[in-house]
């Protein structure tokens, strides 16, 4: 399949490129496109063809659903009741990095919701994402641009990396702000449940519903005989390809320990690369350093997280040592997402 790619500069001169995109969605094809999150991959989510390509062309487990992505907070045409927390939610994150997860109405197809009641609904904060969906006449059903497993992309070239040739129309535009993806609340239970951390922390939804809670499986490695609320909790995720090893402790032993290790490896004749923050990457002797930016913003190591794993393997390490981080505000997201990569291999100091 021949994929057309086109970057968008200023959303008013290059408002043609939006509309030829738009146009391939409205007749179900597939295209990828910016948010403030992670860029997307995405289709008609009223679509079931249109669906299984984004299934197909990532490479997705059919029972993963996906997020349904509109340009307003009219949903009642999509679920079947819209609770008063999550309308209070709607009212203050939307448009925003948050998903909420309501009873569907039959119009979504089971294909977009991979057979389940219940669908996730979120409106993007991006300008590109919104004009697109408003185009394109269709809600549109979107999973991270990346083939399934890899890092989600933050940037345009990260998609044609991925995607290149399996997709119709690949629209680039700004970095992505927030750069892990969206927060997920379960709205269908009381109190609503947090799936997925993201860049809207269990903090701020707290001060609009004080009873929402964490899904324990988001913390620990899931336990295998439970059924995971989310069918996206039971995959490794965001994965590099080098093996990623994460170091949990406090700031003087996580250094040491990286150090030893990079010299083990070093040793064996292996290449190391080490993701740590700007406070402490003048501590490593050897390997290859990359900071994720300040330990006093966690918005910007979320924002670099999954462009500096990739970075890693275009540097072709056989392993990455990555320092954990509190599991604080987006700093849950973090260590989420990174607990996820590394496939639960964290060493405590
Ligand atoms: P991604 O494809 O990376 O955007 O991930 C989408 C995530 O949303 C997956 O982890 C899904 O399991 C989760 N998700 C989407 N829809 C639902 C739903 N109806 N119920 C629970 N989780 C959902
Ligand atoms: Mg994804």
């Amino acid at each position: 399949m021949e994929t057309k790619v086109a970057i968008i500069k200023d959303i008013d001169k290059d408002i043609e490129y939006l509309i030829e995109a738009a146009k391939i969605i409205h007749n179900g094809g597939i295209v990828a496109f910016p948010t403030e999150t992670v860029y997307g991959l995405g289709g008609n989510a009223l679509n079931a063809k249109a669906v299984e390509k984004i299934f197909k062309a990532k490479g997705r487990p059919q029972d993963n659903p996906l997020i349904v992505h509109v340009s307003s907070k009219e949903i009642n045409y999509l679920v079947s009741e819209v609770p008063e927390v999550a309308q209070k939610l709607i009212d203050k994150f939307w448009p925003g990095p948050l998903t909420i997860i309501l009873n569907k109405k039959d119009i979504i197809p089971n294909e977009t919701s991979a057979n389940l009641d219940t669908i996730g609904i979120r409106m993007p904060n991006s300008n590109i994402a919104l004009k697109l969906i408003e185009l394109s006449g269709y809600p549109i059903a979107a999973p991270s641009a990346n083939i399934s497993g890899r890092p989600s992309p933050t940037e345009v070239e990260r998609c044609i990396e991925d995607l290149n040739g399996k997709v119709d129309y690949i629209l680039g535009g700004e970095k992505s702000n927030v750069g892990v993806e969206s927060t997920i609340v379960d709205c269908t239970v009381y109190p609503p449940m947090v799936l997925r951390p993201g860049g809207i922390t269990l903090e701020m939804l707290q001060e609009v519903c004080k009873g929402i809670k964490i899904d324990k499986a988001i913390q620990g490695k899931p336990d295998e005989n439970l059924r995971p609320k989310a069918p996206g909790m039971k995959y490794r995720h965001y994965a590099p390809k080098a093996k990623l090893k994460i170091i949990k402790g406090n700031k003087q032993k996580t250094i040491e320990k990286i150090n030893e290790i990079v010299q083990n490896y070093i040793e064996n004749q292996k290449e190391v690369a080490i993701l740590s923050t700007d406070e402490l990457c003048s501590n490593f002797n050897s390997g290859k350093v990359i900071s994720l930016g300040s330990e006093k913003n966690l918005y910007d190591v979320a924002r670099n997280l999954f462009e500096s794993l990739r970075e890693c393997d275009d540097l072709n390490v056989d392993v990455i040592l990555c320092q954990a981080f509190d599991e604080e505000g987006v700093g849950l997201a973090i260590m989420n997402r990174l607990n996820k990569a590394s496939g639960f291999d964290i060493l405590e100091v």
